[in-house]
This record gives C-alpha cells, structure tokens and sequence, in this order.
C-alpha cells in the first residue's frame, strides 16, 4: 500500500482533539463513563430544539420524498437559499438574494470549498493565533500555506502591526472566526474596524482583494449580552461562513451556509466557483433533508442559558483552586494556562485525575489547555473533586522541583 506522501504527514499530525477524545473513550471503558471526565471535543450537548424534530416530521410526513431526498441544484434548493437571505437580511440589513447563497455541509465543508476556490500553490491564508487547528489542513489540502499570526504575549486581542507585516502578494484570504474556538474571546467592533482599515489598505497595497472569512459556527453562543459583529457589514470582501453544528446541536447532520453579497468584488464568479467545488470536491450539495430543516428553524432560538451556567461554574470553581484562566466571552471553550512549566506532565496529571483536556500547541498556542464545557451540567460538578487533586499534585509537583532546585 503506497499512500501519498502528503497524506502520511496529515495522518502524522492528526487531531490532538481527536487523539485526547480517543483517549476519554478508551478511560470510560476502563473505569466507568461517571469516573472520565471529558472536555475534548465540541461536541455540543444541549438539547436538539424541538422545532428541528418537528420540522424533520412533519417534511416526512408532508413532502415529496423524492424532492427532500432527491439531488437538486449544487447550490442547494431555490426555496431555502431564499429563506437564508431574507434571514440575514432582516438581521443585519444586508440585501442578500438566493444567488448569494450556498448551503454547504458545515462550516468544515464551506471553508474547504473556499480553499480549493482562491488557492494555487504557495498562495497564503492568514489566520490569528489562536485558532481552529483544522484550518492548517483545509489550507494544506490545496497547496497553499497557513501563515499563523502570533499573538501578542499572553494578549487575546488581534496582533494587527504583526498581520500587516505579514500580508503580502500571495495572501489571498484572512479567516477570522468570532467568537473564538480555542480562547473562548469575541473579537468587539472597534477592534474589528482597526482589522477591516488594515486590510483595506493592505488589498490596496497588493492590488488584489482580500477576502475575509468569516468563520461564525458560534454566533449564537455570545454570553453576557455581548454583541458579534457581523463583518460583512465592516469590510466589503467578506465572506460569511455559518454552521448549525453548534448551535442547533446537529454537528452530525452537516448543515451550514455560505453568504458572498453582490459587493463582494469577484463575488459572482467565487459563488459559481464555489457551486463547482463543491460539485467536484465529492459534496455534491449539502444533505437535502436537512437543508429543508433549517429552513424552518433560521429563527430558532438556542437556550444560552444551558452553556452559561456551565461557563460560570467552571471558570469560577477552576479560578478559586488558583488556576489562570481566559475569561471566556462566547463559543463553549475555557483556556487554562498550564500550570506547570512542563505541559506534557500536566496532561499526565490531568490524566491520572481522569480529566481529559485538550493541549493548544496545535491551535498556535503552547503553554495552555482547552476544556469544552458543552458536557452535561452534573459532568462539571462531578469533575471538580478532581480538579482539586489536580491542583494539589501541581502544587507538590512544584514544591519537589523547587527542593530539587535548591539541593
Ligand atoms: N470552525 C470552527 C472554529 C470550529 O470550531 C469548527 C468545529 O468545531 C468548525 C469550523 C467546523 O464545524 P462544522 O463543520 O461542524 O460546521
């Protein structure tokens, strides 16, 4: 069996998320699902709304089966690219028709098709530090290159003199996504608008557009009554990207929408570009029954409450047993910092406790962890006892390097 070499080095690379969810699941046979306290993936756990159900039934039920399960155009169906745009229209005052509109599988599907759309060889993506690991693949999958822009230390907000710095002929696209798998930060308008006055004068320094995406699958789960500002309406060349993986709780179903506005320059072509990856790329279109579906929850409302209260149980009880974490704002993520020097070790401890966390190496941020707190409520509760060993075994852990140190 010979398989492509760029294949070896993904499979060599795979998932830390993946690896550490594995892991949870190999625990949970050994010693009990109640005795593994998981935090890798997010795989959203609130209840599916019920409208969903019912939309799911009452389709069954009441439509032609051939036409919800049946192909239909690449872009998706007429009827709901339509409802899609009236949506983000009323919501953000944009003027969004249906050709504006491709319903793509998840957010995962969207930037894929993105990437084989705007990238030759050697043609580069920008992204902030930190972010979805998943993007370094979408891009490599085309021959282009992920150019990660670090962070200002230990500072969440986006490093734009060092984004400037780093555009150059071949940037074709920026993805940002807001709020932010893995630091949990939502990125507020003023900062927003300094990013849309950098890249406009970058586009005119380059002299091609630069196309912003934005990555949005965790929109909805904004805490606090904090505002995510839509994009489009800030920078001319974005492009929206939006899933109901999260949101709806639906992760499998791989269901999610592409919006590129006639302002967009090029947009027409990128959107019959987009229909046509898609096509090519073993899409086809995405899932028919659950275009329809969505197409009837576009105004379902999501119980933010279910996440925050796990938001404000974590981060208060972690913060009290003395570890540093990022305030998290949106999204369903906590970021601790290690507190040991070395963070293999720590996983290890966090291992020992049955705590699987997730290390941020691969999300361009070393020296930190991310918990998913989309888990059962009683999960966090349960978990905390171990939590409180944990931060004990670090602080002897400290304690004997120090003597180690002195003798
Ligand atoms: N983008 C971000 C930032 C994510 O965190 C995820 C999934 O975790 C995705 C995209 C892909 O989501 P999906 O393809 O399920 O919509």
């Amino acid at each position: 069996m010979s398989l492509a070499r760029t294949m070896e080095g993904l499979m060599a690379g795979n998932s830390v998320i993946r690896k550490m969810f594995e892991m949870g699941q190999e625990m949970a046979k050994n010693y009990g699902k109640d005795q593994v306290y998981d935090f890798s993936l997010g795989n959203p756990v609130a209840p599916v709304p019920y409208e969903v159900k019912n939309a799911i039934i009452s389709l069954l039920e009441n439509q032609d089966p051939h036409e919800i399960h049946g192909y239909m155009k690449n872009a998706g169906f007429d009827d709901v690219r339509t409802q899609v745009a009236e949506h983000l229209n009323s919501r953000f005052g944009q003027n969004y028709h249906k050709d504006n509109i491709l319903l793509c599988a998840g957010a995962a599907g969207g930037l894929n098709i993105l990437m084989r759309c705007l990238l030759d060889e050697e043609d580069e993506v920008l992204c902030f530090a930190p972010y979805f690991t998943e993007y370094k693949s979408y891009v490599s999958h085309y021959k282009g290159k992920l150019a990660v822009v670090p962070m200002k230390a230990d500072d969440f907000s986006l490093n734009l003199d060092a984004a400037e710095r780093m555009i150059r002929q071949r940037t074709k696209a920026v993805i940002l996504n807001n709020p932010n798998n893995p630091s949990g930060i939502i990125y507020a308008e003023e900062e927003l608008l300094l990013l849309t006055k950098m890249l406009k004068e970058a586009e005119e320094r380059v002299g091609h557009p630069i196309y912003l995406i934005c990555d949005e699958p965790y929109r909805e789960l904004a805490y606090d009554g904090r505002e995510v500002p839509y994009l489009p309406n800030l920078y001319r060349n974005s492009i929206y990207l939006y899933s109901f993986s999260k949101t709806l709780s639906i992760p499998g179903e791989r269901i999610g929408y592409m919006a590129i506005s006639d302002a967009v320059e090029d947009g027409e072509l990128l959107m019959q570009a987009a229909i046509i990856a898609g096509r090519t790329l073993g899409f086809v279109n995405a899932p028919s029954l659950f275009q329809k579906v969505i197409g009837q929850c576009l105004d379902v409302k999501i119980d933010l409450g279910f996440y925050d209260r796990n938001r404000k149980l974590l981060y208060t009880e972690l913060t009290e047993m003395g570890f540093t974490c990022v305030p998290p704002q949106g999204a369903f993520y906590l970021l601790v910092k290690s507190p040991l020097e070395d963070t293999e070790s720590f996983v290890k401890l966090a291992e020992k406790q049955h705590i699987i966390l997730v290390p941020t190496d691969g999300f361009g941020l070393p020296g930190y962890f991310r918990l998913a707190y989309c888990v059962p409520y009683e999960k966090i509760e349960a978990s905390l006892p171990a939590f409180r060993a944990l931060a004990e075994d670090c602080r002897n852990c400290e304690c004997d390097k120090e003597a180690e140190e002195e003798g």
